[in-house]
């Protein structure tokens, strides 16, 4: 067979997951230098430009989400797939057990993580075959944060703040922006979208993905499709939702539209939404032996420039040292915008420990305890464990569950990223908590200030899931939520939702 198709598939994995392309990059550096020194975006653009730099250095994870790897095959006639499938299989868990994909794939019946990324769906591999005697493999490494802020319009449709989407292409137009503003910060902006008018919910949904495949900075072949395309970045900057959604200039960085035929009957609008750690990778290989003959989207003869060229996150003076236990007098001091540095001991839990504590008793004591919402990438080392990767998990799923947590057993501290709602934001206020909004993506940034695992807590949910007992130091977050009823994210969502009138008439 193919001597080198293992190890190509191997190495595009590890350095889709780790290294940013250079358009990304490229807008990425445009957003830092867009918002002025000192604001919150440029804080939160600071600590992604940082994490970026630590994930290529270290070959880590540059987020600890490691989404749904998505491959997008094209071979020449003739070629094996049922083998050449098989070998992805392989690579994919062989990355998993490197630690570069974190274990993704659960089994949605008995919500058992497989361990290895394998499982029915997962990965995704489409082939195509096409004319050329060579292969081509593209790679997306899309997470969860930002998959669950897709979105689907069937058209003509209602939409708050904008009014009524028709079947044309302001409608169009109008979807994609309620879309961007919907995310708001909950899929890590500034992001980018795969948008396709057209085709079947499927269809639809999937062609929108394929966009994303796109460069940032290349120019859409269809004349309509380009102008909506640059009349979308031209006004959805003006939403002011910014980066991680704390307010800013820059929310979105790419706007890459497709269009497929419909029914007489349907007219969908579905937006694939991609956070700022937009992994995409891909590779041409030779057909004979597998090996890369040359990288797409990245000319390997261009060195990486640095995203910082001066230190990273760097301090005030005027940050608040938090270390558990938490008085209720400390949390009820602080304000939404305070930057905090927490120390100390820290428990990790997310959508399994927020379930299994609605019913049973908590592993450990959580009396003035810090709860970070995060699933990190984790690796045994001997009889210890090292994480790798642990930035923040989407904390609005656990809406349902946090208030109650909040109130049973005394947690002062909830981090996470894109902000909770009123039923968390009451509880803070009456039980003295506040909620921390950690940058989202910046796994390497976080897992620095992670200095030991002292335990593990319901490890039978899989690793991501699993209660982790943390030793942290100096671990830098935002107030977005404080006891005494503010959100940062409720007035941004209001602010950003008078733009949208402003904007989409
Ligand atoms: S950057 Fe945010 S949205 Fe993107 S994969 Fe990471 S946690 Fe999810």
């Amino acid at each position: 067979m193919l001597p080198s198709f293992f190890e190509s598939v191997l190495q595009l994995i590890v350095r889709t997951s780790t290294d940013l392309p250079p358009d990304v990059r490229a807008a990425m550096k445009t957003s830092l230098v867009a918002e002025p020194e000192g604001t919150r975006a440029s804080q939160a653009l600071t600590i992604i430009a940082q994490n970026i730099d630590l994930a290529v250095d270290t070959e880590g994870a540059i987020c600890q989400d490691t989404g749904m790897p998505t491959f997008e095959i094209k071979v020449p006639l003739g070629a094996n797939q049922i083998w050449m499938r098989q070998q992805i299989r392989e690579a994919v868990a062989e990355a998993t057990r490197r630690g570069k994909l974190r274990p993704n794939s659960v089994d949605s019946i008995t919500g058992k993580n497989s361990g290895d990324n394998l499982g029915p769906g997962t990965p995704i591999i489409h082939f195509d075959q096409w004319e050329k005697d060579t292969i081509e493999i593209k790679l997306i490494l899309k997470g969860g944060g930002c998959e669950n802020t897709n979105a689907q319009y069937s058209v003509p449709v209602e939409l708050p703040h904008l009014g009524r989407a028709d079947r044309t292409l302001e409608g169009v137009r109008k979807c994609i922006l309620h879309a961007v503003w919907q995310a708001q910060g909950k899929g890590c902006s500034p992001g980018a979208v795969g948008v396709c008018v057209g085709g079947d919910r499927t269809s639809g949904y999937l062609h929108a993905k394929e966009q994303l495949f796109r460069s940032l900075d290349d120019v859409n072949p269809d004349p309509r499709l380009a102008e909506l395309e640059s009349s979308i970045m031209g006004t959805v900057n003006n939403l002011e939702i910014g980066a991680m959604g704390f307010g800013g200039k820059v929310t979105l960085i790419g706007c890459k539209i497709g269009a497929l035929n419909r029914l007489p009957a349907s007219f969908f609008v579905s937006v694939a939404y991609d956070c700022w750690a937009f992994r995409r990778l891909g590779v041409e290989l030779n057909a004979k032996t597998g090996a890369i003959e040359h990288w797409l989207y990245r000319d390997p003869s261009s060195p990486i420039i640095p995203m910082l060229d001066q230190a990273g996150f760097t301090r005030t003076g005027r940050e608040v040292v938090l270390k558990a236990p938490i008085s209720d007098e400390t949390i009820r001091s602080l304000k939404v915008g305070d930057v905090v540095m927490v120390s100390g001991r820290m428990f990790t839990g997310r959508d399994a420990v927020h379930s299994h504590l609605m019913k049973h008793d908590p592993p450990v004591d959580l009396r003035g305890s810090v709860l970070y919402h995060c699933g990190p990438v984790v690796v045994k080392e001997g009889e210890s464990w090292r994480v790798t990767a642990a930035g923040p998990t989407t904390s609005i799923r656990e809406e349902p569950y946090q208030g109650e947590i909040i109130k049973r057993y005394g947690v002062r501290a909830v981090i996470g990223k894109g902000g909770m709602g009123a039923k968390t934001l009451a509880a803070l206020k009456e039980h003295g908590a506040v909620y921390l909004n950690a940058i989202g993506g910046a796994a390497q940034f976080y897992a620095r200030s992670i200095k030991k695992v002292d335990d593990v807590s319901l490890l039978e949910f899989g690793t991501p899931e699993a209660m982790w007992h943390l030793t942290v130091e100096d671990f830098p977050a935002i107030v977005t939520m404080d006891a005494h009823g503010n959100s940062l994210h409720k007035d941004i969502e209001q602010e950003s939702g008078q733009h949208l009138e402003a904007i989409g008439v």
